[in-house]
């Protein structure tokens, strides 16, 4: 499932191919995606040109002319691929039957919305309405901004019972960060994912708050994660090599103890029993 990493790929490789380009016409096969779309999507966004493209927390915000915000979420298996003469996806086909949305762009290239499970989100907000939509008005800050530092990590962990792993995956105190990325930031803070996150020293959270930008910065620099059908819009995988998720028995890249599984809030996560305290 993609996140924050993925997402922000995804805008960095699709920003050069959009922006300026107008929606010459949208074509919808499958409305049905996670919510329907609206029966309008389609006349809404014909002739609209696209001035910017925006992220918040996993979702893509592409911002069009005229004050309306074409809000995209990729949900568990959805891509979405800018298709040129020589487009060609990389590691794994794109069955045309889940190209749910097609909108064609002025320069007889199209931005094709695919998603075999149909737990994607496309759909037509305001601009004026983006910040109290339900989806994101109660998003934490962003991970890589300033509102994301060891004081504010250190208010949110003050006698929460709940384990630190799944802090660091509610979206309300923090935005973005999934399953993969949550167990290699707490490898790199050398903090055990089953911890309480009020019980964590001072240094720990501190260590925490550092290494989430860190971490994920590290992603979106190569490109983010690929494990089962991510790509960005040019339809390439992400090169970033998680240390420890998904590699219960492999030796840890540190120390080379086998590394463990555990499940922490129905997900499992990973660590290293000797270097993750
Ligand atoms: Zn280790």
């Amino acid at each position: 499932m993609p996140e924050l990493p993925e997402v922000e790929s995804l805008r960095n490789s699709l920003a050069p191919l959009l922006a300026g380009r107008t929606i010459v016409r949208a074509l919808v096969s499958e409305p049905r995606l996670r919510r329907r779309m609206a029966r309008d999507f389609a006349a809404r966004v014909a002739d609209r040109r696209v001035e910017r493209i925006d992220r918040r927390a996993k979702y893509l915000l592409i911002a069009l002319a005229g004050g309306d915000i074409l809000m995209i979420h990729l949900g568990m298996s959805g891509s979405l691929t800018h298709r040129h003469k020589n487009f060609r996806a990389g590691a794994f086909e794109l069955d045309p039957a889940h190209d749910h949305v097609v909108l064609e762009l002025d320069n007889a290239s199209r931005l094709v919305f695919n998603d075999p499970r149909r737990f994607g989100l496309m759909k037509l907000v305001p601009e004026a309405k983006i910040t109290i939509i339900p989806e994101l008005k109660g998003l934490g800050p962003e991970p890589m901004g300033p509102g994301f530092n060891p004081d504010y990590l250190r208010a949110k962990a003050r006698g929460r019972r709940v384990a630190i792993k799944n802090l660091l995956m509610d979206q309300r105190i923090v935005a973005g960060v999934g399953n993969i990325y949550a167990s290699e930031i707490l490898f790199r803070a050398g903090v055990r994912p089953t911890r309480r996150a009020g019980r964590l020293a001072r240094h720990e959270l501190e260590r925490i708050a550092h290494f989430t930008p860190e971490v994920l910065r590290e992603a979106i620099g190569v490109g983010g994660t690929t494990f089962n059908d991510y790509m960005d819009g040019r339809g390439r995988e992400g090169a970033f090599r998680p240390q420890v998720y998904d590699r219960a028995g492999e030796p840890c890249p540190r120390c080379a103890t086998a590394l463990r599984q555990v499940v922490v809030g129905q997900r499992s996560s990973f660590f290293c029993p000797a270097c993750q305290k």
